[in-house]
Protein backbone atom coordinates (compact mmCIF):
# COMPACT_ATOMS: atom_id res chain seq x y z
CA UNK A 1 0.00 0.00 0.00
CA UNK A 2 1.08 3.33 -0.44
CA UNK A 3 1.57 6.05 2.43
CA UNK A 4 -1.16 8.52 2.42
CA UNK A 5 -0.18 11.93 0.63
CA UNK A 6 0.25 14.78 2.33
CA UNK A 7 -2.51 16.74 1.73
CA UNK A 8 -1.94 20.49 3.86
CA UNK A 9 1.89 21.85 4.23
CA UNK A 10 2.27 25.02 5.55
CA UNK A 11 5.67 26.49 5.53
CA UNK A 12 7.12 28.89 7.62
CA UNK A 13 4.05 30.89 7.50
CA UNK A 14 4.22 34.44 8.70
CA UNK A 15 0.53 36.69 8.69
CA UNK A 16 0.40 40.37 10.22
CA UNK A 17 -2.29 42.65 11.19
CA UNK A 18 -2.33 46.50 11.10
CA UNK A 19 -1.86 47.31 14.48
CA UNK A 20 -4.87 49.54 16.46
CA UNK A 21 -2.92 52.55 16.57
CA UNK A 22 -2.40 52.54 12.38
CA UNK A 23 1.07 53.32 12.88
CA UNK A 24 2.78 49.28 12.46
CA UNK A 25 2.18 45.44 12.56
CA UNK A 26 1.20 43.48 14.91
CA UNK A 27 2.42 39.63 14.20
CA UNK A 28 -0.44 37.07 14.75
CA UNK A 29 1.38 34.04 13.26
CA UNK A 30 5.47 32.92 13.00
CA UNK A 31 7.29 31.05 11.14
CA UNK A 32 4.12 28.51 11.47
CA UNK A 33 5.35 24.60 9.88
CA UNK A 34 2.88 21.87 9.71
CA UNK A 35 1.77 19.34 7.91
CA UNK A 36 -0.59 16.66 7.54
CA UNK A 37 -1.69 13.82 5.34
CA UNK A 38 -4.88 12.49 3.73
CA UNK A 39 -7.29 11.04 6.39
CA UNK A 40 -5.59 12.73 9.34
CA UNK A 41 -6.80 14.73 12.19
CA UNK A 42 -4.55 17.23 13.42
CA UNK A 43 -5.36 20.07 16.01
CA UNK A 44 -3.57 23.14 16.95
CA UNK A 45 -3.83 23.60 20.89
CA UNK A 46 -2.87 27.02 22.61
CA UNK A 47 -4.74 29.79 24.87
CA UNK A 48 -6.70 32.90 23.39
CA UNK A 49 -5.00 34.79 21.58
CA UNK A 50 -2.26 32.87 20.08
CA UNK A 51 -3.01 33.03 16.62
CA UNK A 52 -5.51 29.76 15.84
CA UNK A 53 -8.06 31.48 14.01
CA UNK A 54 -5.78 33.41 11.72
CA UNK A 55 -4.50 30.17 10.60
CA UNK A 56 -7.15 28.36 9.45
CA UNK A 57 -8.69 31.62 7.76
CA UNK A 58 -5.11 31.78 5.98
CA UNK A 59 -5.86 27.93 4.90
CA UNK A 60 -9.17 28.52 3.94
CA UNK A 61 -8.19 31.95 2.09
CA UNK A 62 -9.70 34.49 3.93
CA UNK A 63 -6.22 35.71 5.05
CA UNK A 64 -3.49 36.97 2.86
CA UNK A 65 0.36 35.21 4.12
CA UNK A 66 2.74 37.78 4.88
CA UNK A 67 5.70 35.46 4.42
CA UNK A 68 6.17 31.46 3.82
CA UNK A 69 3.61 29.46 1.65
CA UNK A 70 0.67 27.09 2.14
CA UNK A 71 0.41 24.22 -0.10
CA UNK A 72 -2.42 21.79 -1.12
CA UNK A 73 -1.84 18.94 -2.74
CA UNK A 74 1.45 20.16 -3.60
CA UNK A 75 0.12 23.58 -5.13
CA UNK A 76 0.40 26.54 -3.79
CA UNK A 77 -2.42 27.92 -2.71
CA UNK A 78 -1.12 30.84 -0.15
CA UNK A 79 2.57 32.70 -0.63
CA UNK A 80 3.05 36.59 -0.52
CA UNK A 81 2.63 36.65 -4.33
CA UNK A 82 -0.17 33.74 -4.79
CA UNK A 83 -3.34 33.57 -3.25
CA UNK A 84 -6.17 31.38 -4.94
CA UNK A 85 -9.60 32.35 -3.43
CA UNK A 86 -11.61 30.29 -0.91
CA UNK A 87 -13.75 28.82 -3.65
CA UNK A 88 -11.25 27.31 -5.28
CA UNK A 89 -9.50 25.64 -2.54
CA UNK A 90 -11.94 22.70 -1.90
CA UNK A 91 -11.85 23.79 1.81
CA UNK A 92 -14.68 23.08 4.06
CA UNK A 93 -14.91 25.90 7.62
CA UNK A 94 -17.00 24.93 10.30
CA UNK A 95 -17.28 28.27 12.56
CA UNK A 96 -17.05 28.72 16.49
CA UNK A 97 -20.43 29.93 16.32
CA UNK A 98 -21.90 27.03 13.45
CA UNK A 99 -22.99 30.84 11.21
CA UNK A 100 -26.07 27.95 10.19
CA UNK A 101 -28.59 29.82 7.66
CA UNK A 102 -31.51 30.93 10.27
CA UNK A 103 -34.06 31.05 7.42
CA UNK A 104 -33.06 27.89 5.66
CA UNK A 105 -34.68 24.48 7.31
CA UNK A 106 -31.43 21.80 8.23
CA UNK A 107 -31.70 20.21 4.99
CA UNK A 108 -31.25 23.26 2.81
CA UNK A 109 -28.54 24.18 5.16
CA UNK A 110 -26.78 21.16 4.43
CA UNK A 111 -27.74 21.36 0.29
CA UNK A 112 -26.50 24.62 0.05
CA UNK A 113 -22.87 24.56 -0.52
CA UNK A 114 -23.82 21.50 -3.41
CA UNK A 115 -24.34 24.20 -6.09
CA UNK A 116 -22.79 22.24 -9.17
CA UNK A 117 -25.60 19.90 -9.24
CA UNK A 118 -29.39 20.40 -9.85
CA UNK A 119 -31.99 20.69 -7.36
CA UNK A 120 -32.88 17.08 -6.97
CA UNK A 121 -29.49 15.55 -6.71
CA UNK A 122 -28.69 18.39 -3.87
CA UNK A 123 -31.43 17.17 -1.53
CA UNK A 124 -31.04 14.00 -2.29
CA UNK A 125 -27.10 14.38 -1.23
CA UNK A 126 -28.02 16.21 1.53
CA UNK A 127 -30.45 14.18 3.25
CA UNK A 128 -27.83 11.66 2.55
CA UNK A 129 -25.40 13.84 4.97
CA UNK A 130 -28.24 13.78 7.24
CA UNK A 131 -28.24 10.21 7.95
CA UNK A 132 -24.55 9.92 8.62
CA UNK A 133 -24.92 12.64 10.88
CA UNK A 134 -28.47 10.96 12.39
CA UNK A 135 -30.50 13.82 11.65
CA UNK A 136 -32.90 12.69 9.11
CA UNK A 137 -35.88 13.67 11.39
CA UNK A 138 -34.69 17.01 11.99
CA UNK A 139 -34.51 17.47 7.80
CA UNK A 140 -37.49 20.62 7.84
CA UNK A 141 -36.72 21.86 11.69
CA UNK A 142 -34.89 25.20 11.08
CA UNK A 143 -31.86 25.75 13.20
CA UNK A 144 -33.42 28.03 16.30
CA UNK A 145 -35.25 24.45 17.12
CA UNK A 146 -32.06 22.35 17.38
CA UNK A 147 -29.53 21.43 20.57
CA UNK A 148 -26.82 23.27 20.39
CA UNK A 149 -24.98 19.62 19.55
CA UNK A 150 -27.47 19.34 17.19
CA UNK A 151 -26.26 22.46 15.04
CA UNK A 152 -22.97 21.90 15.28
CA UNK A 153 -23.91 18.42 13.38
CA UNK A 154 -25.67 20.45 10.70
CA UNK A 155 -22.75 22.51 10.72
CA UNK A 156 -20.42 19.62 10.07
CA UNK A 157 -23.02 18.01 7.20
CA UNK A 158 -23.00 21.37 5.93
CA UNK A 159 -19.00 21.29 5.36
CA UNK A 160 -18.38 17.80 4.70
CA UNK A 161 -21.48 17.17 2.19
CA UNK A 162 -19.24 19.27 -0.95
CA UNK A 163 -16.30 16.81 0.03
CA UNK A 164 -14.07 19.18 0.32
CA UNK A 165 -10.28 17.78 0.42
CA UNK A 166 -9.70 19.02 4.15
CA UNK A 167 -11.98 20.37 6.85
CA UNK A 168 -11.09 22.84 9.42
CA UNK A 169 -12.89 23.19 12.89
CA UNK A 170 -13.08 26.43 14.43
CA UNK A 171 -13.05 25.51 18.06
CA UNK A 172 -16.11 23.09 17.49
CA UNK A 173 -17.48 22.36 20.73
CA UNK A 174 -16.34 25.98 23.28
CA UNK A 175 -20.29 26.57 22.59
CA UNK A 176 -21.59 23.19 24.25
CA UNK A 177 -21.78 22.23 27.56
CA UNK A 178 -18.89 20.39 29.01
CA UNK A 179 -20.94 16.54 28.99
CA UNK A 180 -21.98 16.42 25.15
CA UNK A 181 -18.11 17.80 24.22
CA UNK A 182 -17.04 14.60 25.62
CA UNK A 183 -19.29 12.48 23.87
CA UNK A 184 -19.26 14.33 20.41
CA UNK A 185 -15.43 14.51 20.36
CA UNK A 186 -15.47 10.87 20.22
CA UNK A 187 -18.60 11.08 17.55
CA UNK A 188 -16.46 13.86 15.39
CA UNK A 189 -13.37 11.35 15.62
CA UNK A 190 -15.50 8.63 14.05
CA UNK A 191 -17.19 10.53 11.51
CA UNK A 192 -14.00 12.22 10.44
CA UNK A 193 -12.50 9.18 10.25
CA UNK A 194 -15.49 6.66 8.85
CA UNK A 195 -15.60 9.10 5.58
CA UNK A 196 -11.62 9.66 5.57
CA UNK A 197 -12.09 12.98 5.91
CA UNK A 198 -8.70 15.19 6.58
CA UNK A 199 -9.17 17.80 9.14
CA UNK A 200 -7.32 20.54 11.33
CA UNK A 201 -9.59 21.54 14.55
CA UNK A 202 -8.17 24.34 17.06
CA UNK A 203 -9.26 24.42 20.93
CA UNK A 204 -8.22 25.74 24.12
CA UNK A 205 -9.07 22.45 25.34
CA UNK A 206 -6.45 19.55 25.71
CA UNK A 207 -9.05 17.15 26.60
CA UNK A 208 -11.02 18.00 23.33
CA UNK A 209 -7.45 18.21 21.26
CA UNK A 210 -6.24 14.18 23.11
CA UNK A 211 -9.69 12.97 22.18
CA UNK A 212 -10.34 13.79 18.15
CA UNK A 213 -6.24 14.55 17.07
CA UNK A 214 -4.02 12.47 15.85
CA UNK A 215 -0.91 15.19 15.76
CA UNK A 216 -1.41 18.02 18.25
CA UNK A 217 0.46 21.46 17.71
CA UNK A 218 0.89 23.39 21.15
CA UNK A 219 0.89 26.57 19.96
CA UNK A 220 1.99 30.21 21.75
CA UNK A 221 2.82 33.28 20.48
CA UNK A 222 1.75 32.63 16.59
CA UNK A 223 4.19 29.73 16.99
CA UNK A 224 3.91 26.02 17.19
CA UNK A 225 6.21 24.83 19.89
CA UNK A 226 5.46 21.05 19.37
CA UNK A 227 3.64 19.38 16.88
CA UNK A 228 3.50 15.72 18.06
CA UNK A 229 1.11 12.70 18.74
CA UNK A 230 -0.66 13.14 21.99
CA UNK A 231 1.47 10.34 23.87
CA UNK A 232 4.79 11.99 23.18
CA UNK A 233 3.35 15.79 23.83
CA UNK A 234 2.47 14.83 27.07
CA UNK A 235 5.18 11.98 28.09
CA UNK A 236 8.32 14.16 25.95
CA UNK A 237 7.09 17.58 25.80
CA UNK A 238 9.94 19.46 23.90
CA UNK A 239 10.24 22.64 26.13
CA UNK A 240 9.10 23.63 29.63
CA UNK A 241 6.07 25.41 28.05
CA UNK A 242 4.46 22.40 26.50
CA UNK A 243 5.31 20.56 29.79
CA UNK A 244 3.47 23.42 31.72
CA UNK A 245 0.14 23.68 29.07
CA UNK A 246 -0.32 20.08 28.95
CA UNK A 247 -1.50 18.11 32.01
CA UNK A 248 -1.63 18.90 35.63
CA UNK A 249 2.23 19.08 36.56
CA UNK A 250 4.84 21.07 39.15
CA UNK A 251 8.52 21.44 38.70
CA UNK A 252 10.74 20.73 41.25
CA UNK A 253 14.64 20.64 42.19
CA UNK A 254 16.65 17.58 41.74
CA UNK A 255 19.86 16.78 42.11
CA UNK A 256 21.88 14.84 39.37
CA UNK A 257 23.38 11.71 41.15
CA UNK A 258 25.56 8.79 39.95
CA UNK A 259 24.25 6.06 37.71
CA UNK A 260 22.02 8.54 35.64
CA UNK A 261 19.42 9.12 38.62
CA UNK A 262 18.17 12.31 40.24
CA UNK A 263 17.50 12.77 43.59
CA UNK A 264 14.37 14.98 44.43
CA UNK A 265 12.31 15.05 47.87
CA UNK A 266 10.25 11.97 47.10
CA UNK A 267 13.65 10.09 45.78
CA UNK A 268 15.40 9.05 43.11
CA UNK A 269 14.57 8.60 39.40
CA UNK A 270 16.33 7.67 36.80
CA UNK A 271 17.49 9.72 33.53
CA UNK A 272 17.38 8.87 30.28
CA UNK A 273 20.49 8.54 28.19
CA UNK A 274 20.19 11.52 25.99
CA UNK A 275 19.63 13.43 29.77
CA UNK A 276 22.75 12.42 31.03
CA UNK A 277 24.24 15.58 33.03
CA UNK A 278 27.08 15.94 35.62
CA UNK A 279 26.93 14.68 38.80
CA UNK A 280 25.12 17.47 41.12
CA UNK A 281 24.16 19.87 38.91
CA UNK A 282 20.79 21.04 39.94
CA UNK A 283 17.94 20.56 37.55
CA UNK A 284 13.95 20.49 37.29
CA UNK A 285 12.25 17.58 37.30
CA UNK A 286 8.63 17.46 36.12
CA UNK A 287 6.08 15.38 38.68
CA UNK A 288 2.49 15.20 37.47
CA UNK A 289 -0.83 14.24 39.58
CA UNK A 290 -0.11 10.72 37.68
CA UNK A 291 3.55 10.46 39.06
CA UNK A 292 2.08 9.89 42.72
CA UNK A 293 0.30 7.04 43.97
CA UNK A 294 -1.86 7.66 47.51
CA UNK A 295 -0.46 5.02 49.61
CA UNK A 296 -1.69 4.61 53.63
CA UNK A 297 0.99 2.58 54.43
CA UNK A 298 3.95 5.40 53.13
CA UNK A 299 6.09 6.08 55.36
CA UNK A 300 6.42 9.60 53.22
CA UNK A 301 3.88 11.95 54.09
CA UNK A 302 2.45 14.89 52.60
CA UNK A 303 -0.26 17.57 53.77
CA UNK A 304 -3.03 18.29 51.81
CA UNK A 305 -3.88 21.65 51.20
CA UNK A 306 -6.69 21.56 48.73
CA UNK A 307 -8.58 19.34 46.83
CA UNK A 308 -10.96 19.09 43.96
CA UNK A 309 -14.28 16.48 43.31
CA UNK A 310 -14.00 14.94 40.26
CA UNK A 311 -16.03 11.85 40.31
CA UNK A 312 -14.01 9.12 39.82
CA UNK A 313 -10.99 10.93 41.93
CA UNK A 314 -10.07 13.53 43.98
CA UNK A 315 -7.18 16.27 42.59
CA UNK A 316 -5.29 16.55 45.90
CA UNK A 317 -2.79 19.67 46.28
CA UNK A 318 -0.40 18.67 48.27
CA UNK A 319 2.59 20.09 50.42
CA UNK A 320 5.83 17.85 51.32
CA UNK A 321 7.87 18.52 53.83
CA UNK A 322 9.63 21.45 52.14
CA UNK A 323 6.94 23.63 51.58
CA UNK A 324 6.71 22.22 47.97
CA UNK A 325 3.37 21.47 46.49
CA UNK A 326 2.64 18.72 44.13
CA UNK A 327 -0.75 17.23 42.41
CA UNK A 328 -2.12 13.73 43.01
CA UNK A 329 -5.13 12.08 41.68
CA UNK A 330 -6.31 9.98 44.20
CA UNK A 331 -9.64 7.69 44.00
CA UNK A 332 -12.60 9.17 45.15
CA UNK A 333 -12.98 6.74 48.10
CA UNK A 334 -10.26 8.19 49.81
CA UNK A 335 -11.70 11.63 51.17
CA UNK A 336 -9.01 12.89 53.50
CA UNK A 337 -9.68 16.66 54.98
CA UNK A 338 -7.71 19.59 54.30
CA UNK A 339 -4.86 19.83 56.55
CA UNK A 340 -4.55 16.15 57.12
CA UNK A 341 -1.05 14.15 56.14
CA UNK A 342 -1.81 10.85 54.03
CA UNK A 343 0.99 8.64 52.70
CA UNK A 344 2.53 8.59 49.20
CA UNK A 345 4.59 7.19 46.90
CA UNK A 346 6.19 8.39 43.52
CA UNK A 347 5.72 6.31 40.13
CA UNK A 348 7.08 8.33 37.27
CA UNK A 349 8.48 5.73 35.14
CA UNK A 350 10.12 8.13 32.57
CA UNK A 351 11.17 11.26 33.97
CA UNK A 352 11.26 14.90 32.28
CA UNK A 353 13.84 17.40 33.04
CA UNK A 354 15.00 20.99 32.15
P1 LIG B 1 -7.06 32.73 18.62
O1 LIG B 1 -7.99 32.18 17.60
O2 LIG B 1 -5.95 31.79 18.99
O3 LIG B 1 -7.76 33.23 19.84
P2 LIG B 1 -6.62 34.87 16.68
O4 LIG B 1 -6.04 34.19 15.48
O5 LIG B 1 -8.06 35.22 16.63
O6 LIG B 1 -6.28 34.00 17.98
O7 LIG B 1 -5.80 36.20 16.97
C1 LIG B 1 -4.38 36.24 17.04
C2 LIG B 1 -3.91 37.67 17.29
O8 LIG B 1 -4.23 38.46 16.16
C3 LIG B 1 -4.59 38.34 18.48
O9 LIG B 1 -3.62 39.17 19.09
C4 LIG B 1 -5.70 39.14 17.86
O10 LIG B 1 -6.00 40.27 18.63
C5 LIG B 1 -5.09 39.55 16.52
N1 LIG B 1 -6.11 39.68 15.45
C6 LIG B 1 -6.95 38.70 15.03
N2 LIG B 1 -7.73 39.14 14.00
C7 LIG B 1 -7.36 40.43 13.77
C8 LIG B 1 -7.78 41.44 12.83
N3 LIG B 1 -8.72 41.19 11.91
N4 LIG B 1 -7.17 42.64 12.91
C9 LIG B 1 -6.20 42.90 13.82
N5 LIG B 1 -5.76 42.01 14.71
C10 LIG B 1 -6.32 40.80 14.70
MG1 LIG C 1 -10.05 31.88 17.71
Amino acid sequence: MNSPQTLLSIKHVEINYPSQDGNGWITAVKDLDLSLKQGEIGCLLGSSGCGKSTVLRAICGFEPVNAGEILLRDKVVSSPTIHIPPNQRRVGMVFQDFALFPHLNVLENVAFGLQHYNAPQRLALAAQWLKRVSLTDKANAYPHELSGGQQQRVALARAMAPEPDLILLDEPFSSLDIELRERLSTEMRELLKNNNITALLVTHDQFEAFAIADQVGVMAKGKVSQWDIPYELYHKPNSRYVADFIGRGVFVKGIVQADQKVKIELGELSLDQDHATQVGKEIDVLIRADDIVHDDHSPMQAEVVQKTFRGADFLYTLKLASGTQIFAFVPSHHDHAIGEKIGIHLVADHVVTF
